[in-house]
């Protein structure tokens, strides 16, 4: 059996999803909160060679992040390549509650996703879903999760690499060589966030760069950090590093956009920096980032020492690997009618990668329901 050793920290989206997958593959695991123990961080860093979490030790293996792909061939239990009915793509809201939908129809469901939950995990206090005055991303995604797994439907962790239409029948692959196909499909694989296009950004991710504050904060506390972002997000990280980091630096593309609200929460706090008109030109450092060049809309440029970036430029949606299934808009986000139907017959979408304009759990949910109603009745039409 594989000695199993899981670097994380408390309030990691990702670490928690790594751990939900050793749980369900039934993997015994040591968990070490590298957020709590300085000594353990150190080691950590020291043999993955970066300052992301998590970090997943298997024997002798170094696995950086929620690797899927690579957690499943070591631990994963491979789906048979059957044919379904409907094939949903992602785990979040839009795609439990289309799960759920699907399954109340006797439809035979697969989901394949990343993560199980999405986006809506990253979130500490939801108070804008019904029947909840307050709630955490993370125990709301549970109770979707769970009420998933009480129905007939199966829920596979990996990634969708490619999609491609035989006839009247759609053929997904995934990263883990899985070869699925299905009558129809529902599409709910959300958005990613953005990075900054500036040179070396990959070699820094997870050396300093990051793009998940709830994950990476604490292994930065007392260090000088900067934030990039003028939104309602980038301020709210700004304002929750400034309680761990030595300093903040804000760097805002033109001018902040954000709500009254998390406008006075930034206005208190002597240590962070605001700079406007300012972009990222340049990242600097040696294994680790430590150092930027700012240069602003004047043109004139200056080197920031900051250990730690933590990029909150908005997002992308996840259509790359759709290459020409559906119509996209000019934002890439998949075209959808009222009811969820996309530009290809036999295949629906919902919730944040569609073009849909409010970006919120309940509308995700509401038309993850929709989309699976609409597949049923194209089903029963065939
Ligand atoms: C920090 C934060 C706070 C938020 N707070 C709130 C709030 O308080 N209230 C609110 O209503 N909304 C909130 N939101 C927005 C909300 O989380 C989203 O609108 C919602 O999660 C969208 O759901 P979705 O299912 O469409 O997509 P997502 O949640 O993005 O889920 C998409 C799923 O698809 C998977 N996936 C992506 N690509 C692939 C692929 N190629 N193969 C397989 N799987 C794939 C992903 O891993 C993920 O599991 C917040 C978002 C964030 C980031």
């Amino acid at each position: 059996m594989s000695k199993v050793t899981v670097y994380s920290t408390k309030n990691c989206p990702y670490c928690r999803m790594a751990k939900a997958f050793l749980e369900k593959q039934g993997v015994v695991y040591e968990n070490i909160d590298v957020g709590e123990d300085a000594g353990a961080a150190q080691k950590m860093i020291a043999l993955s060679g970066q300052r992301g979490v998590p970090v997943i030790i298997v024997d002798n293996e170094v696995i950086v992040g929620f690797d899927s792909r690579r957690l499943n061939e070591l631990f994963g239990s491979a789906a048979s390549d059957e044919k379904y009915d409907v094939i949903i793509v992602g785990a979040g809201p839009a795609g439990l509650t289309a799960g759920v939908y699907c399954a109340r129809k006797l439809l035979k469901t697969i989901i394949i996703s990343e993560n199980i939950g999405g986006q809506a995990t990253e979130s500490w206090a939801i108070e804008n879903y019904m029947g909840y005055r307050m709630v955490t991303g993370e125990d709301l995604m549970k109770k979707f999760e769970e009420q998933v797994r009480t129905l007939d439907i199966r829920l596979e962790l990996d990634q969708v690499t490619g999609i491609a239409k035989d006839d009247d029948l759609f053929v997904v692959k995934t990263v883990s060589d899985l070869t699925l196909t299905s009558k129809s499909l529902i599409l709910t694989q959300g958005k990613q966030p953005r990075k900054l296009g500036v040179p070396k950004e990959e070699e820094y991710l997870g050396r300093g760069l990051s793009i998940c504050s709830t994950c990476d904060g604490p292994l930065y506390k007392g260090k000088r950090i900067a934030v990039v972002g003028g939104g309602n997000s980038a301020l709210q990280t700004a304002v929750e590093m400034s309680s761990i980091a030595e300093s903040v630096s804000l760097i805002v593309r033109s001018m902040i956009r954000a709500d009254p609200g998390y406008l006075k929460n930034l206005e208190v706090k002597k240590n962070i920096t605001v700079h406007l008109h300012s972009r990222i030109t340049a990242l600097h450092g040696d294994k680790f980032l430590s150092g930027i060049t700012l240069k602003s809309e004047d043109g004139t440029e200056q080197m920031l020492d900051v250990e730690g970036v933590f990029i909150e430029i908005g997002w992308l949606p996840n259509t790359a690997m759709l290459d020409g299934l559906v119509e996209l808009n000019d934002k890439k986000e998949i075209i959808v009618d009222l009811n969820c139907h996309t530009s290809t017959k036999g295949i629906f979408a919902a919730g944040d990668v569609t073009s849909v304009k409010s970006k919120q759990i309940i509308i995700a949910s509401g038309d993850g329901s929709k989309a699976a109603l609409e597949a049923y009745e194209y089903l029963t039409q065939q």
